[in-house]
């Protein structure tokens, strides 16, 4: 941390400051600007809380240098690895497609919709069999039946499956049935469910918060690493903001902005992230533009008939032309795209 001192700062305002970094068993080393002094704070471990510092006399300001994040940073380090989901990865310089419906509604509807991504060549399939819906009223998906049909579709396509937790009871039913276990938006900061899947071994997929800054978004992936769990992913599926042409404003600079900060892998849900159907594949495109490791997109082979976000569902049509657009953008932008900012990496 960095404290800059006023210009009127008395000698004894400096004294005092110095004084209480040294109670807290750090060393201050006082710099002398040509107008005003600041002090620089070495020999912390973590982040310090500038509230120590921002109300003593002579105090004009505080600069944080260290993240108060640890485990989701990047440590300085150049490598940003895969993690390991089911029988695939997501992450470490692959392009990862996750895509299937919102919510599994019935065989024939996640069948038909399995066949399509697993045709696309996607290595991951999702659908909610646990739905947080806005009004108690509307489809809540299907519970553990839900579950048992994903787990078909392991095994008939051999498609890795990612699928919402709500709650603890919920984790145990994902994690015997699935092989991530999705924290949704309005979750990110339940951070005792944060904490419960962090003591689990499945790889965790962390949906952005619909108000969350990338501080926020990398202190809950904190919470699961604090706890043991490193395999987390990140997610961007869009921001509330005061723009009403979509259902959220897709906020795609987090993706370099995050690479910037952490070693996890961040995808993107260009589906919440617009909430209509004629957006996903431009967004889906400039998800893969700029850089992000993977994207999750809702299909469904009927989305008029759609339980829950057929607005939003690509058909598996349309779900197959936007794979094939992929390829040959991922190919035109060459191996270096994903994760592009991560070459020219300066240390945080
Ligand atoms: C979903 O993926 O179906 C979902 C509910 O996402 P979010 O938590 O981002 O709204
Ligand atoms: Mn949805």
């Amino acid at each position: 941390m960095l404290i800059v001192m006023r210009t009127d700062a008395a000698a004894s305002d400096i004294e005092r400051v110095l004084n209480t970094i040294h109670s807290m068993g750090y060393t201050g080393h006082e710099l002398a600007g040509s107008t005003r002094v600041a002090i620089a704070v070495t020999g912390n471990d973590g982040a310090i809380d500038p509230a120590h510092f921002e109300n003593l006399p002579g105090v004009a300001k505080t600069i944080r240098v260290t993240q108060p994040y640890k485990l989701a940073s990047r440590n300085g380090s150049n490598i940003r690895p895969a993690v390991k989901v089911g029988t695939s990865e997501i992450g470490g310089g692959s392009f990862a497609m996750i895509a299937g419906p919102c919510a599994i509604e019935e065989r024939e509807q996640v069948m038909a919709a399995a066949e399509a991504v697993s045709r696309s060549g996607a290595a991951f399939f999702r659908g909610g069999a646990f739905k947080p819906r806005t009004s108690p009223y509307a489809f809540q998906g299907l519970g553990l039946d839900g579950l048992k049909l994903l787990a078909e579709v392991r095994d008939r396509y051999g498609l890795n499956i990612i699928t919402e937790a709500m709650d603890e009871h919920g984790v145990d039913a994902v994690i015997k049935y699935a092989d991530c276990i999705q924290i949704g938006a309005r979750n990110m900061q339940n951070f005792s469910l944060l904490k419960y899947v962090g003591a689990s071994d499945k790889p965790v997929l962390l949906k952005r918060g619909l108000s969350a800054t990338l501080e926020e978004f990398l202190l809950a992936a904190e919470y699961v690493m604090s706890v043991g769990n490193a395999k987390v992913i990140l997610c961007e599926r869009g921001i509330r903001t005061f723009g009403n042409h979509a259902r959220n404003t897709l906020d795609l600079s987090i993706v370099p902005a995050v690479q910037r900060v952490s070693h996890l892998p961040i995808i993107v849900d260009p589906s919440h992230g617009t909430g209509h159907n004629y957006m996903v594949t431009p967004l889906a495109r400039a998800a893969a533009a700029v850089g992000a490791d993977g994207l999750i997109v809702e299909v469904h082979p009927h989305p008029e008939r759609a339980l829950c976000d057929g607005a939003q569902a690509l058909t598996t049509d349309q779900f197959l032309d936007l794979a094939r657009q992929l390829t040959t953008l991922l190919r035109a932008l060459g191996p270096d795209a994903v994760a592009a900012s991560t070459s020219s990496m300066s240390e945080q």
